[in-house]
């Protein structure tokens, strides 16, 4: 069945060189309205460089990106609004040193959309409140853990009411616990306010949430489909040096030692499931 929602963003035949070295190599790719996608590849295969495109922080070399229908390498873009309604978190923590963390999170309202600041303060208390760092409003970020300035950043995005998120390995440098909170949140946002979730991330149990993955490799597009579709493919994932979550590998083994499990089995909960009932028919 195919999905009748809105393409917020479409890629076409993306291509981008810096100097002789091609890095995306013609690119298709489409992510619809309310979505979260994940974008998974071995490193230097092009994932960054997609997403710093879809930004305009890079100029692409070739192809053409669409937001919502309409070409963002036109002539007459307006590159500040367009890059509002695109926020972007990075896996380094993109906050001011020497600002508050409440100033951290209005510095867009009131810099870019001229809000006044007081304004500004009650929207971004609100967003700390959602974020669940209404305390820390008055803190300075060298006084924040990993998982707390990542937050703190994913409100000054949503301060500005973006219709899609673009995160680069958001979780990288944070603990386990951190990484959690910062994918709630995400989740929350894609889930409650219909924001569209662009991801990279090489954490499999972040992976296998997302709606739809796409594999990159060697500055091109290899796969694509949902958590269970991809990690069906588990030899062409080995092939191209990926993760796959343990579950997803021990089905695997258990299948080629002649163990009729189905493919794309993706966490415990689901290996348990399919064992129980193949031993309920012995
Ligand atoms: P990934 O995010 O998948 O690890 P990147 O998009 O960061 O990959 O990088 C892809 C390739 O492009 C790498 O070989 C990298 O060295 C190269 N590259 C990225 N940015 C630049 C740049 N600004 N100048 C030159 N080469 C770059
Ligand atoms: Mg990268």
């Amino acid at each position: 069945m195919t999905d009748q929602r809105e393409a917020v963003i479409q890629v076409k035949g993306l291509k981008k060189n810096f100097g002789s070295l091609e890095v995306l190599k013609g690119v298709d790719m489409k992510v619809l309205k309310g979505e979260a996608v994940v974008v998974i590849g071995p490193s230097g295969s092009g994932k960054s460089t997609l997403l710093r495109c879809l930004n305009l922080l890079e100029t692409p070399t070739g192809g053409d990106i669409l937001f919502h229908g309409q070409s963002i390498l036109r002539k007459d873009l307006k590159l500040d609004e367009y890059r509002e309604k695109f926020g972007m978190v990075f896996q380094l923590f993109n906050l001011f040193e020497n600002l508050s963390v409440l100033d951290n999170v209005t510095i867009g309202l009131r810099k870019v959309k001229k809000i006044p600041k007081e304004q500004a303060e009650k929207k971004a208390m609100e967003l700390l409140k959602q974020v669940g760092l209404e305390s820390k409003a008055d803190v300075y970020p060298s006084k924040l853990s990993g998982g707390q300035k990542q937050r703190v950043a994913i409100a000054g995005v949503m301060a500005m009411h973006p219709k899609c998120i673009v995160m680069d390995e958001p979780t990288a440098m944070l603990d386990p616990h951190g990484r959690k909170s910062v994918i709630e949140m995400a989740k929350k946002l894609n889930k409650e306010e219909g924001i569209t979730v662009i991801l990279i991330t090489h954490y499999m149990e972040e992976v296998i949430e997302a709606d739809r993955i796409f594999v990159m490799d060697d500055g091109k597009l290899v796969m694509e489909g949902t958590p269970k579709e991809v990690f069906s493919k588990v030899e062409k994932l080995k092939e191209l040096r990926l993760d796959v979550p343990q579950a997803t590998l021990v089905a695997h083994e258990l299948q080629q030692r002649g163990i009729p499990l189905p493919d794309g089995i993706l966490n415990n909960e689901e290996l348990v499931d399919e064992l129980c009932r193949l031993k309920s028919k012995m």
